[in-house]
């Protein structure tokens, strides 16, 4: 296990000087890494602590990390080099930024000049925190999975016959992921309506979310060489949430044989701070139980992480009326199927290679209870049960001018909690 605390022996419960609201995402348990530029900075690296973001590039320029790494990893626009460094590294620089921010550490930071390395989190433009080369979207809830067989083949068993001896997966469109925020541009494709003898062109008229959690790539692995399961997670960064926007319509009419294509690839939504997976190990849970038991280069005593999500939705009309966003569904990735560790090693067990940056999506993640679905699809059970909305409004897919607002947070009795920040965008007419 990775240590998680930091630099000094003390029985001092883990507190930053720094004021923290105790509402936010970002206490000093947490120390996600992200990426931003201000009106007169360049992008640059840094860590959100409160409201405020550690800007790593001065830190690194004022030597606080000479005895950890080379400064370049520090003082680089994206968190790819940093990334390719690995488990120690990144340890080494996590503690040293817990010890310089905690109450009763190191006080370089905090007698110095702070204003200089803390920047006020308004202040700043939040960035897709690193050059993305591949990206593949799994299919590991077992929930979602069930449901959607059970939507679009009913006379069938819901799981086809590989579903749970492999975990499922496609590659992405790097290109295409943006940062929470980002408006989203109705896409336009081939759609075939129920029943028509041809397709026709024009906006999806299906345009759904889909409730996801990715993984960020750390060192890698060379072509020819799998990631073995025991290990893979020192190959794991951490995690950011991900809306895997679909367009339901011009999905169904294009996927097969080859699988999603155009339905995917117009956008993807992520969460701007990435999660370390030491600020996540005081949220380990074991993983669901596999039934069969999965074949040797997949097996591992297997572990999740205990994260909350919801997915908010305010419409235009709602925004107008000064109405609040509505929680249209709540759930937790602790029982996903398919771990990071099974996803990772099994992506890569052909000899595919993996650069760091890469990002691996989860597929949608739902549970069995009702209003624990990732996706409106599921939601609404494909249109047929709209969801009510407090102006009087309904939805069965989305709108031009609905936001769409993803949450993730980790709480627990004798743990602070920590979140994610949220994956938002909102619908921009085709
Ligand atoms: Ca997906």
């Amino acid at each position: 296990m990775r240590v998680s605390d930091g630099d000094a022996t003390t029985d001092l419960p883990l507190q930053s000087w720094l004021p923290v609201s105790p509402e936010s995402d970002f206490p000093i348990q947490n120390l996600p890494f992200g990426s931003f530029s201000t009106p007169d900075a360049g992008p640059r690296i840094g860590i959100a602590i409160g409201d405020r973001i550690l800007d790593l590039h001065n830190a690194a320029g004022a030597g606080f990390f000479d005895d950890c790494c080379d400064r370049a990893l520090l003082r680089a626009p994206l968190l790819n080099p940093f990334l390719a460094a690995g488990p120690d590294v990144w340890t080494l620089v996590r503690r040293r930024i817990s010890n310089l921010l905690r109450i009763d550490g190191d006080a370089r930071l905090r007698e110095g000049n702070a204003d200089r390395f803390l920047i006020k989190r308004d202040d700043a433009a939040l960035r897709v925190p690193m050059e993305i080369g591949d990206y593949v979207d799994f299919y590991s809830s077992i929930e979602h999975a069930t449901n959607l067989g059970r939507l679009f083949r009913p006379e069938a068993e819901p799981l086809l016959p590989n579903w749970k001896w492999l975990p499922v997966g496609y590659h992405g469109r790097s290109a295409t992921i943006v940062i929470d925020g980002t408006p989203i541009r109705r896409p336009r494709g081939q759609r075939k309506p129920p029943g028509a003898a041809e397709p026709e062109f024009g906006p999806t008229r299906r345009l759904d979310i889909e409730l996801e959690m990715g993984f960020v790539v750390g060192p890698g692995n060379e072509l020819g060489r799998p990631v073995p399961i025991h290990g893979a997670e020192n190959h794991i960064f951490g995690f950011v949430l991900v809306n895997d926007w679909s367009a339901r319509d011009i999905q169904a009419w294009e996927y097969q044989p080859l699988g999603p294509f155009l339905g995917k690839s117009f956008a993807t939504t992520i969460s701007p701070w990435i999660v370390t997976l030491e600020a996540l190990e005081p949220f380990r849970v074991a993983a669901k139980p596999q039934d069969p038991p999965p074949l040797e280069y997949l097996k591992t005593d297997g572990s999740s992480y205990a994260v909350d999500l919801a997915v908010d939705l305010q419409t235009e009309d709602m925004r107008e009326r000064g109405m609040p966003p509505q929680r249209i569904s709540q759930t937790s990735f602790r029982d996903i199927y398919w771990t990071a560790a099974q996803q990772l090693a099994h992506a890569t067990v052909n000899g595919a290679a993996t650069r760091p940056g890469d990002l691996y999506a989860s597929g949608t993640i739902s549970g069995s209870a009702p209003g624990s679905q990732g996706s409106l699809i599921e939601l609404t059970w494909n249109g047929e049960r709209p969801i009510k909305l407090p102006d009087g409004e309904t939805r069965t897919f989305l709108e031009d001018g609905d936001e769409v607002t993803l949450h993730g947070w980790c709480e627990k009795p004798g743990a602070r909690r920590i979140g994610f920040g949220a994956a938002r965008g909102r619908i921009e007419a085709a």
